[in-house]
């Protein structure tokens, strides 16, 4: 962070604190939002996170979980106290995140809100609505960037292992277990440190990884063996999944996560893309391999965006319609398809 005194000074007095994050938090989101508030917290600050949707059971395992306000589509006074805590907070933090399109609803409380904005994130095109940034996006995971601001501050010895272990897990799975193209040597620095400070690795794979429902296991079977599809003259993989499919199965927020990995597993795939309906919209996760750049599809043609690799965007047509566009845009990406 540039102004790093300024920020110190800021916080350097108790607060009103709000952390928000991103829409269907991951990992990273959920573990940076309360690392950060574990931090805050022994700082003496009152801290509100809020998440502008609900977030999957394997995240639930988290220390302080209770105390995150989820907005649900279901209930209109989440939402109300949701935009209270915004407008009394003192300052607002927005991790994982750096578009406000990103947190739905709580977008433009959150633009309007007279609090102080802070963000911190790492993904590409960050949008200009914080008066203290720390945006880097070489980090691979914005729990690493809490961990290199805290650090700043002289504060590490204020990182417990409740703290530790939700700044790792965000580290872990942003990095895909520390296999993604984004893990440098400062990712295993800061794991290492999180490590010394009582992160268990073992403990957090396995409340992450290891939690899976037996339904979500037939769901990837049913994906794997019926709705994969490769078209090797795009080096491309997709899969679709409709609204009666994900029921049938009982999917519940989260249980795609990882999908659209199996795609670019395939040797010789460059591209693979998911695409499903969860009512409201149609959600396409994309990921690429080294040059290719999944963020340049999602952004100009699914009004999304994230980090070269790995992208996420929406659509507003039916899943029939939105794999159409999909396949018709594909021979612009061939060249760059060939080359990647
Ligand atoms: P996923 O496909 O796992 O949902 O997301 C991949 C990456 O893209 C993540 O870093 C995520 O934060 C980002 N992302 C996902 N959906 C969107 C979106 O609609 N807009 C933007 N700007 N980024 C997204
Ligand atoms: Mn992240």
């Amino acid at each position: 962070m540039e102004n790093i005194q300024a920020f110190q000074t800021l916080i350097s007095q108790p607060k009103r604190v709000v952390i928000v994050t991103h829409f269907k938090p991951d990992a990273d989101a959920l573990g940076s939002s309360l690392g950060l508030s574990g931090y805050l917290k022994k700082k003496g600050h009152q801290v509100q996170v809020i998440t502008p949707s609900d977030y999957p059971d394997f995240l639930t395992w988290m220390p302080d979980n209770k105390s995150v306000h989820a907005v649900t589509k279901t209930s209109e006074a989440s939402l109300t106290a949701a935009i209270d805590y915004i407008n009394k907070a003192e300052i607002i933090f927005c991790l994982d995140f750096s578009s406000l399109s990103r947190i739905s609803d709580l977008a433009e409380p959150v633009r309007n809100a007279t609090a102080v904005k802070v963000m911190i994130d790492h993904h590409l095109e960050p949008e200009k609505f914080a008066q203290y940034e720390h945006w880097n996006v070489l980090s691979a995971s914005t729990t690493g960037l809490i961990y290199e601001l805290i650090d700043q501050m002289g504060d590490s010895s204020l990182i417990d292992a409740d703290i530790a272990s939700c700044l790792y897990a965000g580290l872990m799975t942003d990095t895909g277990g520390f296999r993604h193209n984004n893990t440098r040597h400062q990712e295993f620095m800061i794991a290492s440190e999180l490590v010394a400070m009582g992160a268990n690795p073992h403990k957090v794979a396995m409340q992450v990884y290891d939690a899976n429902s037996l339904e979500r296991l037939r769901l990837i079977g049913y994906v794997l063996s019926e709705k994969l599809n490769v078209l090797p003259e795009y080096h491309t993989a997709y899969m679709t999944l409709t609204a009666d499919e994900l029921k049938k199965f009982g999917a519940q927020t989260g249980d795609t996560e990882g999908l659209v990995n199996y795609g670019l597993s395939i040797k010789g795939v460059k591209l693979a893309v998911l695409m499903y309906d969860r009512k409201e919209e149609i959600k396409l996760s994309f990921r690429s391999l080294g040059e290719f750049s999944a963020n340049e599809m999602a952004r100009v043609h699914f009004g999304g965006g994230g980090h070269r690799n790995a992208s996420g965007g929406t659509s507003k047509t039916s899943l029939e319609e939105t794999l159409n566009k999909f396949l018709s845009i594909l021979p612009e990406f061939k060249e760059k398809l060939d080359n990647a």
